[in-house]
């Protein structure tokens, strides 16, 4: 049978990846809570993106910008205004929904029972409102497709209200001087502010990037579905600042490179695809998402946006501070400097939890091994070894004769180069288990011979295959399969 989210949910609570948030109280929804090998995993997925992105581009530099901003950033960027997702809340249930995702529930209920046409015109149709602000409008929709609360079962639907997802909170310590400031709902907007910054104290010139990693706050209406709709959360993101005119080129070439990395760190092309924006945002000139197929179908993993130069624009306004760039390579067509412009910008933003949880559904395999009576069912998570939490687990076969101590030895001399175990207790076969449960792509185990020859053998975690080698090869060995 294939994985469900509940699997996800399950394994990654009772091997210690992801737990509820607060769990003792009952847990707090939408948020959670990385657990010992949860964290490993989302480093290494942040640190394969940093090097992807920093060290693999001498044009692209990083930053970490504070959560808190100055609030009038929230009223360039467009939040404060129009940051809002339509809710409308069922009178008898007492539930509250995104309206637009009822629809789309609609729309994807039409498409499945072969439908195309209807669902495309309904998801039109929604569109359309959505951009008018017809909130009417888009309550009539809903009772006219005859939308039932799932609870209730019937159609006692409020008004449609427009809700902002920005968190608030105050700073100053006395009622009259406190001022409303915001969580950031995005990273995005401490690259933009310090675009100049960077520019200027890096010499950089355009095109160039600034990346970040950090965390970001959106009070999600409908918060389902594990790690992917949370209310806490960090996003992995790089504006690129490009010649206006050349943004096309640069949103074409940052798409393919994206979907690479995607492939790349082991997501199978069939599980992943782009997604063009029907509706674009008012930010944007074009717009697509790179989707995998989650449990619960294909969503949004990743967002690649051309921003035109309203971010800067907007910044230049409020602030009244200039935000251009001089660029004194030679226009062909004047023979003469391009001279000073508001860049435009081409953004990646992936989830950084997202990008997690599509790792683990990928990894999580479940296998029949064996024959007859000796059938038995094997579960392991199939991580590239450069995600792993552990990249190797290493095993005395017994607990004396100076086995421990060889393990230990082995152990320290691997331990600067990359994360290793040592595991002492249960029969060795209980100890492959719980590695492959965890997704340690290598186990080695000491024996009598080992005492010997100081050789090994490798346990690989795929195949169950072992060989024997010599410890003296195990540094190269390994360091070249976690590599990436
Ligand atoms: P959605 O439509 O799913 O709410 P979005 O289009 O609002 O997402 P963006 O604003 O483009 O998302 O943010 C960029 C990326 O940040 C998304 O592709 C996603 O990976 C991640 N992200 C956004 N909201 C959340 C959230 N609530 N929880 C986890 N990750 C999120």
């Amino acid at each position: 049978p294939a994985t469900t989210l509940q699997d996800i949910i399950a394994h990654a609570k009772e091997y210690g990846f992801v737990f509820p948030s607060s769990e003792i109280y009952d847990g707090l929804q939408a948020v959670y809570d990385y657990g010992q090998n949860g964290v490993e995993l989302k480093n290494n997925l942040k640190s394969v993106w940093w090097k992807a992105m920093t060290q693999l581009h001498d044009e692209v530099v990083g930053i970490d910008a504070s959560i808190f901003m100055h609030p009038l950033t929230w009223k360039a960027s467009g939040h404060v205004d129009s940051f809002n997702d339509p809710m409308i809340d069922n009178r008898d249930s007492k539930k509250r929904y995104r309206a637009d995702q009822l629809l789309e529930a609609k729309a994807e209920e039409y498409a499945n029972a072969g439908d195309e046409a209807r669902s495309q015109a309904l998801l039109t149709e929604m569109g359309r409102l959505l951009g008018a602000e017809d909130l009417e409008g888009v309550r009539n929709l809903i009772i006219s497709e005859g939308i039932k609360d799932p609870i209730s079962g019937n159609m006692n639907w409020t008004e449609v209200r427009q809700f902002n997802l920005m968190f608030s909170t105050q700073v100053g310590s006395l009622a009259e001087d406190a001022s409303t400031i915001y969580l950031r709902p995005e990273t995005a907007q401490g690259i933009f502010v310090n675009f100049l910054n960077v520019q200027k104290t890096g010499r950089m010139r355009v095109p160039f990037g600034i990346a970040q990693i950090g965390k970001a706050f959106r009070n999600e209406i409908v918060a389902r579905q594990f790690t992917f709709r949370m209310r806490e959360f960090e996003q992995m993101e790089m504006q690129y600042f490009v010649r206006p005119g050349t943004e096309m080129a640069w949103y074409n070439t940052w798409k393919a490179s994206r979907m690479a990395f995607h492939q790349a760190i082991g997501l199978p092309t069939e599980r992943l695809k782009f997604h063009d924006h029907e509706k674009l945002a008012h930010y944007a000139n074009a717009a697509v998402d790179i989707e995998y197929k989650f449990p619960f179908g294909f969503r949004e993993m990743e967002g690649i946006h051309s921003r035109t130069d309203f971010d800067l624009k907007a910044h230049q306004e409020l602030s009244k501070k200039k935000q251009q760039y001089f660029d004194n390579d030679v226009d062909p067509a004047t023979g003469k400097p391009y001279g000073n412009y508001i860049p435009y910008v081409v953004e990646t933003s992936v989830g950084a939890d997202r990008l997690f949880l599509a790792t683990l559904c990928n990894a999580f395999t479940k296998e029949t091994v064996g024959e007859g009576d000796a059938q038995k069912e094997r579960t392991y998570l199939k991580l590239h070894p450069a995600l792993a939490p552990i990249k190797a687990a290493i095993f005395p076969l017994v607990r004396k004769d100076g086995l421990p101590e060889k393990a230990e030895q082995i152990m320290k001399s691997l331990r600067s180069e990359f994360r290793v175990i040592t595991e002492e207790r249960d029969a060795i076969g209980k100890r492959y288990t719980r590695q492959d449960l965890i997704g340690t792509p290598f186990c080695i185990a000491v024996d009598y011979q080992t005492l010997e020859d100081d050789t090994v053998t490798i346990r690989y975690r795929d195949t169950t295959e072992q060989i024997r080698v010599p410890i003296a090869e195990l540094k190269a060995r390994i360091g070249h399969e976690v590599s990436m």
